[in-house]
């Protein structure tokens, strides 16, 4: 029975060498590359890629293509580095569940989701323990197809602080486990969930509970002890701010990126905006969130416009005094997957064109130490690419129209229209 085996598994990799599979080097020909947000426009340009790394990028009459490579024709395109969502969440159906799931049924939910917008990266910044690990395994073994998996793991709730909008149940796990007592409690399963393979941690340091205590701020001492486990494991703490108190637990814990706004917070004065970029915080503005969810609460116009006014502003603020701004949606809370509205919301908020590509490409692969592989088109880099239909110069809008996403050099979207 071994022996047959053993033949069936040599037949199987001589097949194996004989399929055409994908050529190991691939042309993405003609483009506009926009090599880096503060990079001149390289017209008529070629990014070769071999191995799923960049290998050249130049004009294509100065480029070699060799004869057996894959040519992708992205002509009339802009072609930049694929993008990031920090802020999104793999808990909605069916990707709360990604052992229990076919590979086709998660890679199509990761593809309209993610894929088709770009993403080539995401940050899960709260998920049932131990899914977003499995969902990244399963991407890496090939069974699934999506984007490059970075994961908080299970959030730190205050005590009796699971916000209200959190199911009590999610994907076959009891959110009431993410509350937190004491800060040995924190500091223990910090270590475990980085020990496990989590790449930051997620504070709600103001936790929406409803009822008459309204927002619930996380215990300062809980927040640095989570905060101080992953400053010395190198890792980033996402904090859930909500309002003036949350960003003061953000702030006084030594935290490092804002999740959200904070409309309830108010306008940032000047000050406030200088200690938060004076400690290399991050600000994930999530601006089309507010919108959605007030609408979906029926709050009158007159305070919604207030309130994204003020969101705007606290963006406006923060990234004048030269805070990293990171693009992120909430995706996964919030079914919502199109990034038009949030595009046109930043660009109000006074970020032009590059500042916003910076905040979907090198801003986050910088701030999470992965700026040597990610986040440019260089030699040497992963093959992280995304060719848009229009310019960006013309009009932020051009970032949601994506003709085709490559993964470490694999085509993972191509747009019906493309081509
Ligand atoms: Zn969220």
């Amino acid at each position: 029975m071994r022996e047959v085996l053993r033949v069936v598994f040599l037949v199987g990799l001589v097949l194996a060498g004989m399929q055409p599979a994908h050529a190991a080097e691939l042309a993405v020909t003609n483009a506009r590359i926009v090599a880096t947000p503060d990079a001149e426009p390289i017209e008529h340009g070629t990014v070769l890629v071999r191995d799923g790394r960049i290998v050249a990028v130049g004009k294509t009459a100065a480029i070699a293509i060799p004869a057996d490579a894959e040519i992708l024709d992205a002509a009339g395109g802009t072609l930049v580095a694929g993008f990031w969502n920090s802020h999104v969440h793999l808990m909605a159906p069916p990707l709360d569940r990604a052992s229990a799931h076919p590979g086709d049924v998660l890679s199509e939910r990761l593809s309209s989701a993610y894929l088709r917008w770009g993403f080539t990266t995401i940050f899960d910044i709260a998920s049932p323990p131990g899914n977003a690990i499995a969902l990244r395994k399963r991407i890496a073994a090939g069974e699934v197809e999506g984007p490059h998996i970075l994961t908080v793991d299970m959030p730190f709730f205050p005590k009796d602080g699971k916000p209200v909008y959190v199911p009590d149940e999610l994907g076959g796990w009891n959110a009431r486990l993410a509350e937190v007592a004491n800060p040995e409690d924190a500091a223990a399963r910090a270590r475990r969930q980085l020990d496990q393979g989590a790449d930051g941690l997620k504070l709600f340091g103001g936790a929406i509970v409803g009822g008459e205590v309204g927002v619930l701020p996380m215990d300062l001492d809980v927040a640095r002890a989570v905060v101080e486990v992953a400053h010395a494991a190198g890792r980033r703490v996402f904090v859930h701010p909500t309002n003036a108190d949350g960003l003061a637990v953000a702030i006084d814990s030594g935290a490092d990126v804002l999740a959200h706004t904070a409309p309830q917070a108010g306008p940032w004065p000047e000050a406030l905006v200088r200690r938060m970029v004076g400690d290399d915080m991050a600000l994930v503005p999530t601006l089309a969130l507010f919108e959605v969810e007030m609408r979906k609460e029926n709050v009158p116009e007159p305070i919604l416009a207030q309130a994204i006014g003020t969101t705007k502003q606290q963006v406006a603020a923060f990234a004048a005094a030269g805070g990293t701004v990171l693009f992120g949606t909430d995706a996964g809370y919030v079914d919502a997957y199109d990034t038009s509205e949030e595009l046109r919301l930043m660009h109000e908020a006074g970020m032009d064109w590059r500042r916003i590509l910076e905040s979907l490409t090198t801003a986050p692969a910088a701030y999470f130490g992965h700026a040597q592989r990610k986040g440019r088109i260089a030699d040497g880099l992963d093959a992280d690419l995304v060719v848009l239909h229009g310019d960006p110069a013309n009009g932020v809008d051009a970032f949601a129209d994506v003709r085709y996403t490559l993964r470490g050099g694999r085509l993972v979207y191509r747009a019906a229209t493309g081509n």
